[in-house]
């Protein structure tokens, strides 16, 4: 293993490799909202790149801090959005609350449930010592969907293409998702995102031996789309913790989904400098196995990311081909799952990439094996406890203590990767440093 310390140079180094041009280097703080994704930094580098809005006119520059505006500057009605593809910047001032009414009151999921639908009555209909292990259906349900409906039109934010969202200092977005769907070329950058919360979950009883509560709604989601780049953001599910919610029908209520989601057919995704903290279903690439569409598709980089006391798929893939290369991940035995996920026909490139492990959580957890076959992976480094770091084979552990063994060979190899890839015990100093918003 290659060891050397963080230096000043380094850190440098990837700074202005974060930059677009020496133009803007040479501006001193360059203008977020114009920048482009640097040429190769992963696979949102390919083909056309990733512009995002930069090339808008002076007519669709914004700045908002409201959940009206946002939608105004994304082309003003929310349920047409993801179809107006004129370049457009928009920077987000303060703080965005996806439940704001256009007059600016604050809705409770009270108001956006439809009048059939209560809880109460949800619990009782479909309670399994009376209605069974089965899917709900009839009137209750009915209502419960049409209350889902009613949430995605005020919590969902539709984006459309050649779209860069960028927060000003200390920009909060809380109750949405940003959602980007069919919305090609797109950068969210600089922004701290929290809560998708679902007001509605789904009560999916065949999933598991005893079922669980299902969320709607992820922090970000990419759906049919290519050439995305969320950087430098911070996701949480806020104040609103998982492990502060109640227990209904036997099982956690959940009212989270993801973090950011990559799922039908997206690709050429850069996801780099964000961190992730304390969410449980973090990063799934990939929702189904049906072999089909995404065959050849949800290609991803994830780098310089902070997973912080996060629970699960870090990321999970099916099919893609993604690098995971210089993230820092900081464990807890406590609540922690897995980090990789190595679903069906998955191709994860992992190198160089950091585990501080608490609470004696050892490292045949990292991997959980999903219906996938190998996995590439070099220079992983863990710390557990109060021990010396090591250089760490999260393969070879996982196979040691589990059947069938997972191949070592995932059958591709990075080219786009625009910095330096760091040996691994550099990952803490500079992912910890850099990684979220505010920190560009
Ligand atoms: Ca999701
Ligand atoms: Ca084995």
């Amino acid at each position: 293993m290659t060891r050397r310390t963080t230096t000043a140079a380094a850190v440098a180094g990837l700074l202005l490799v974060s930059l677009p041009s020496t133009a803007q280097a040479a501006e001193g703080r360059a203008d977020l909202g114009r920048q482009t994704l640097p040429a190769n930094d992963g696979w949102a580098a390919s083909g056309p790149g990733t512009t995002g809005g930069s090339a808008a006119d002076d007519a669709h520059v914004f700045t908002v801090d409201s959940r009206a505006g946002l939608v105004a500057a994304l082309g003003g009605n929310n349920a047409t959005n993801k179809t107006n593809a004129i370049p457009k910047i928009i920077y987000v001032d303060g703080d965005i609350d996806g439940f704001e009414a256009d007059d600016g009151t604050l809705l409770e999921c009270a108001d956006l449930a439809d009048p059939a639908y209560s809880l109460d009555a949800f619990l009782t209909a479909y309670a399994p010592a009376t209605w069974g292990y089965v899917n709900p259906s009839g009137a209750l349900e009915s209502a419960r969907a049409r209350s889902v409906t009613r949430q995605t039109a005020q919590t969902q934010i539709n984006i459309g293409p050649n779209t860069t969202i960028v927060g000003r200092p200390g920009a909060t977005v809380s109750g949405l998702t940003l959602m980007v769907d069919g919305a090609s070329n797109t950068i969210i950058r600089n922004l701290t995102i929290t809560d998708a919360r679902d007001c509605f979950p789904a009560w999916s009883p065949t999933d598991g031996a005893l079922g669980n509560w299902n969320s709607n709604y992820d922090l970000i989601s990419v759906r049919r789309s290519e050439n995305v780049w969320v950087d430098h953001n911070t996701f949480s599910d806020g104040d609103n913790l998982d492990t502060d919610q109640p227990i209904h029908s036997g099982r956690p209520y959940q009212v989270h989904d993801g973090a950011l989601d990559i799922t039908h057919t997206s690709s050429l995704v850069t996801a780099s400098w964000n961190r992730f903290t304390e969410h449980d279903k973090t990063m799934l690439i990939g929702s189904s196995n049906t072999v089909g569409p995404d065959v050849g598709r949800l290609k991803v980089t994830i780098h310089n990311n902070l997973f912080d006391g996060s629970i699960q798929r870090l990321p999970r893939v099916r099919f893609g081909q993604v690098d995971v290369y210089n993230n820092y991940y900081r464990s807890s035995g406590e609540t922690f799952d897995y980090a990789w996920g190595v679903g069906v026909q998955s191709a994860i490139y992992a190198e160089n990439n950091y585990f501080r492990l608490y609470d004696d959580l050892r490292p045949d957890a990292i991997i959980h094996d999903w219906g996938g076959t190998a996995i590439t992976e070099i220079g992983t480094v863990t710390r557990t406890g109060n021990r010396a770091e090591v250089a760490t084979s999260a393969l070879d552990a996982y196979n040691a203590t589990h059947d069938p063994d997972l191949g070592s060979d995932a059958g591709w190899t990075p080219v786009l990767r625009a910095g330096p890839v760091l040996p691994a015990t550099d990952v803490p100093g500079v992912v910890g440093s850099y990684a979220g918003a505010g920190r560009i």
